[in-house]
């Protein structure tokens, strides 16, 4: 078995090692300084790149080609072309140019653009990363790439990412110039916990909920949910241990590092990780993940679910984002061995404080989507404030540097804040809060706000930008100042006096902390609507400007596509759950009613003296429910047309959270009422219960 793994991983995949193979040596060179270093690729270099890659690929058994790349859904786009070219005698070569490697030019029409389009014509073209592999997969040889408008606008979620890595690089490299460090670059690692949930494709099948919007919109609580807490970690059932099995093989050849998989806290629910890497390539591998994830399933009879709350009343899904920033000789988030080294590690931490509370609504917006909604603060996730978890030992070395008071933390070390006396931490003593939505674990954090179907782009954009930001405020400081040590002392002190509010490390769960957050004065956005205008907030449009990571035009056209793609989201769901309600469930509950209404004249014409308490009790009860649903129905229709009607894009999201949500809660509660007396033979939907108990 393992000879096997180690024969397929990365099989797929035109990676270093087959470069170095099969690429002419100064070919290989100069492709390396553009991996490593950053260094533009000329197109001499990406014609011997993509000839040898054609040909790597063909071995493959690939056709085509595509550009893949994330439009503004966060989702993956591909279009494929063959690698077919006609030589004018009938038959015909396989050709693939450096050109066609290095840009390609989609027609962008039809996707979002929130108002780009409008600046710069719906054309827009794709660059290739050569940062993230190509591989093949279903016969395609697929070239990870950014996607911008033909004035430079990015239409995507990569072109950001990019530009962010590069800005944390830039003034990351400036602060270890400072400790005596020459380094050519600094990357951002990710690596992101997976969960997901898998039921089978015969329940799945027979709800229209599921199979338009991702989730249950109507279903009343099963008799057992996860109160016995015996799934999480608990034996993989045979169905779902051979998909994970084989789920392994296809990431392992695409070369996604797939690490850990376990049985998460709600029945049915699951958990992925992979070892983390460079942002770009973890992010392009996680979604590639998902794919892998969505196409295997129903060949074991399943079906996999990423949305983020697929299920009342039990668990829903999320990702962590676990984020550090490294060179390639050190992680900058280890605490070190000696003084010095720590000092470099409080530098860097402290800029991440300083960037999570200056930007926090920022890094909100980023986590913002329909269905996170009914995630953050739900019991089951972080709330909607953020908050830094830092582990009890690291508070108390930061609380004693900013309050200049001795450290009396586990080991013991009076410190008068001498870069000399700075104590050595150790580095396992981080207990895991599992309630903080930004926590210390270690030596990298771990953002557990992003839902399970989120493209983590923009939140490691946002962390990155901001993080740079603070880097850079420290650097023009330091730089300027002759007595470094000192200078690096009184300028953590201050970051963490200036931004301890951000700091908690108590129970993010609870009511008190809400309170106690607000009192603090930290931003509390609950929903989608409400948090995402930060996006174009003066403040955090000077901050993406600054770094170029992203124009005022392109914040404000993100901003329509998710204010838009909110709305949208729960239109349908409005839909849906009238179609459903009317043509499904009322008649269901008609049909039953009936049933009871001929069983009672049945049994009183045998005999007057016959009980017939029992049907009518529950003909009363589902009558009542019948006309409350008939009700709701009308109010819901009336909500989502009322909503729907609305050009502005503010005011019809808005709408549809104030208005739609509250009736689409209204009409659930009584179909969901009267599924719970309705005969189940009647019912058209399968339950909770069999849906997350009979797999
Ligand atoms: P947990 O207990 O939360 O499951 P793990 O330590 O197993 O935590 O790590 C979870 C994820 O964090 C894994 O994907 C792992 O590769 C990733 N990770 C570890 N170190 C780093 C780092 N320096 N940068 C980014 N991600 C990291
Ligand atoms: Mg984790």
């Amino acid at each position: 078995m393992a000879a096997n793994v180690m024969e397929i991983y990365g099989s797929k995949v035109f990676n270093e090692h087959v470069m170095k193979e099969r690429l002419p040596s100064a070919t290989y060179k100069s492709l390396k300084d553009t991996l490593h270093k950053g260094a533009p690729l000329d197109i001499e270099v990406a014609n011997v790149v993509a000839s040898v890659m054609k040909r790597w690929a063909m071995e493959q058994g690939a056709t085509h080609f595509t550009h893949w790349f994330q439009p503004l859904t966060g989702a993956t786009s591909e279009k494929h072309d063959s690698f077919v070219s006609p030589v004018g005698d009938g038959t015909a070569i396989m050709e693939f140019s450096g050109k066609e490697l290095v840009r390609g030019e989609p027609d962008a029409s039809s996707f979002p653009s929130g108002g780009l389009r409008a600046t710069c014509e719906a054309r827009g073209y794709t660059a290739w990363d050569p940062t993230s592999y190509a591989f093949v997969k279903d016969d395609v040889l697929c070239i990870p790439t950014a996607f911008a408008s033909y004035t430079g606008e990015a239409l995507d979620k990569k072109t950001p990412l990019l530009r962010s890595m590069k800005a944390l690089s830039d003034q990351a490299r400036r602060i270890l110039k400072l400790f005596g460090k020459n380094v050519d670059y600094v990357s951002t690692t990710v690596g992101p916990e997976q969960e997901y949930f898998l039921i089978r494709k015969e329940d799945y099948e027979t709800r229209q909920d599921l199979i338009l919007t991702g989730r249950t919109l109507f279903g009343a609580p099963a008799a057992k949910g996860q109160e016995l807490e015996e799934h999480y970690f608990g034996t993989i059932r045979p169905r779902v241990s051979a998909f994970m099995k084989e789920l392994d093989d296809v990431l392992w050849e695409l070369g996604i590092p797939a690490k850990t998989k376990h049985n998460e806290v709600a029945p049915c629910q699951h958990e992925l990780a992979p070892i983390f890497d460079t942002t770009n390539v973890a992010i392009d591998h996680n979604l590639l993940t998902m794919e892998m994830m969505q196409k295997l399933a129903p060949k074991y009879g399943l079906v996999c679910l990423l949305h983020e709350k697929p299920f009342e009343g039990v668990n829903g899904s999320g990702k962590h984002n676990n984020w550090s920033m490294s060179t390639s000789k050190e992680n900058l988030l280890d605490p070190g061995d000696t003084p010095m080294e720590n000092l470099q590690f409080l530098v860097f931490l402290a800029a991440v404080i300083k960037a999570v509370d200056e930007y926090a609504d920022l890094l909100r917006t980023s986590v913002a989507t329909p269905g996170n909604d009914h995630r953050l603060g739900a019991n089951e996730a972080p709330p909607a404030i953020i908050s830094i978890f830092m582990g009890e030992e690291l508070e108390a070395v930061i609380d004693a540097i900013a309050s200049d008071s001795p450290y009396a933390g586990p080991v013991k070390v009076k410190m008068d804040l001498g870069v000399d006396v700075l104590p050595k931490f150790s580095k396992d003593t981080t207990d895991r809060n599992r309630t903080s939505p930004f926590a210390f674990t270690g030596n990298k954090f771990e953002f557990r706000m992003p839902g399970s179907h989120e493209n983590l782009s923009d939140a490691n954009t946002i962390l990155n930008t901001a993080v740079a930001k603070e880097l850079k405020g420290y650097a023009d400081e330091l730089e300027a100042s002759d007595d470094f040590p000192d200078s690096v002392i009184a300028l953590v002190k201050r970051t963490i006096r200036d931004h301890r509010r951000v700091i908690f490390n108590g129970d993010g769960y609870s009511h008190e902390w809400e309170l106690e957050a607000e009192r603090r004065g930290l931003p509390n956005k609950k929903y989608t609507p409400a948090a995402l205008p930060a996006l174009i907030d003066p403040k955090n449009i000077a901050l993406m400007e600054e770094f170029g990571v992203m124009t005022r035009v392109e914040m404000e056209s993100r901003y329509e596509v998710e204010m838009e793609h909110y709305a949208k989201i729960i239109n349908i769901e409005a839909l849906t759950m009238l179609e459903m309600a009317r043509k499904q469930l009322l008649p269901a509950i008609n049909r039953y009613m009936s049933e009871l209404a001929n069983t009672a004249a049945t049994k009183l014409a045998v005999s007057e003296s016959l009980s017939v308490r029992s049907e009518t009790k529950t003909l009363a009860q589902l009558s009542k429910d019948a006309d409350e649903m008939s009700d709701a129905i009308d109010a819901l229709a009336a909500a989502q047309q009322e909503a729907q009607k609305l050009g502005d894009m503010t005011a019809k999201a808005n709408t549809f959270h104030d208005k739609v949500l509250p009736c689409m809660e209204t009409l659930r509660a009584v179909a969901d009422d009267a599924e719970t007396v309705c005969g189940e033979e009647y019912w058209p939907l399968p339950s909770y219960s069999k849906m997350l108990h009979y797999v």
